[in-house]
């Protein structure tokens, strides 16, 4: 399966053509919806049928195989034949919030030196759990992170070899989360000057795009652990 999301995150429609069917899930050649991983929740949207039929996509999940994705249809959907092309529609604009906020969360981990144990992207908010014993200043990092925001700092993703990697370890921040390997590369996200790390997900072509964004509870779940969240302002 071509995942187009990984070099254009910004394509809301797309073609393409049905390989399987089931009540499970349904399996494309091509597609732009984000399953969710890495803290990103699965990408929401619509299937449009040959004769104009609009079929929702509720939820998309990662298969079995390295790059397999399960699109969720929603219940009591027909379902369309392999081999039928049809067209794909993403809800952009919650996808772009996502985008927005998956980008904010790089940002915060330049900032924070600490390394980080969990993380999750909602639907304009987002949280990391940092390996860190002592809290932050939340006045200081909300004005380091919209800093970050209005360098408008280019954000790209560019692939290395597994052994350079192996090699490099310090690029490695999220011990929760492994970066895809087994296909002999891996992806990582740039953002000039500020992070460079293994990441999947989708993101934001410059930190402008992301906005001002408010620093919300910092929390102590444990003596080693804080929890910070931010929202999009
Ligand atoms: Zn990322």
């Amino acid at each position: 399966m071509e995942l187009l999301f990984r070099e254009d995150p910004y394509l809301a429609t797309t073609r393409a053509r049905v390989v399987s069917a089931a009540t499970g899930g349904l399996r494309l050649d091509r597609t732009i919806f984000y399953p969710e991983g890495g803290g990103q929740p699965g990408d929401s949207g619509r299937l449009l049928l040959p004769d104009g039929t609009a079929l929702e996509i509720v939820d998309t999940q990662k298969g079995e195989g390295p790059d397999e994705v399960i699109h969720i249809l929603a219940e009591g959907s027909s379902l369309p034949e392999p081999g039928t092309e049809v067209g794909l529609e993403l809800d952009w604009e919650r996808r772009h919030r996502h985008m927005r906020v998956h980008t904010s969360l790089h940002l915060l981990c330049s900032l924070i030196d600490g390394e980080v144990t969990g993380g999750q992207i909602g639907d304009g908010k987002g949280r990391l759990d940092f390996n860190l014993a002592q809290s932050p200043d939340k006045v200081w990092l909300e004005e380091e992170l919209n800093r970050l925001v209005k360098a408008d700092h280019t954000v790209q993703p560019r692939w290395i070899d597994e052994a350079e990697l192996a090699a490099r370890q310090e690029l490695v921040r999220t011990m929760s989360v492994k970066p895809p390997s087994g296909t002999g590369r891996v992806r990582l996200l740039e953002i000039e000057g500020v992070d460079l790390q293994p990441c999947g997900g989708t993101h934001v072509r410059s930190t402008g795009e992301i906005g001002r964004l408010e620093v919300g509870k910092i929390e102590n779940k444990g003596r080693q652990n804080r929890r910070i969240n931010l929202r999009l302002a």
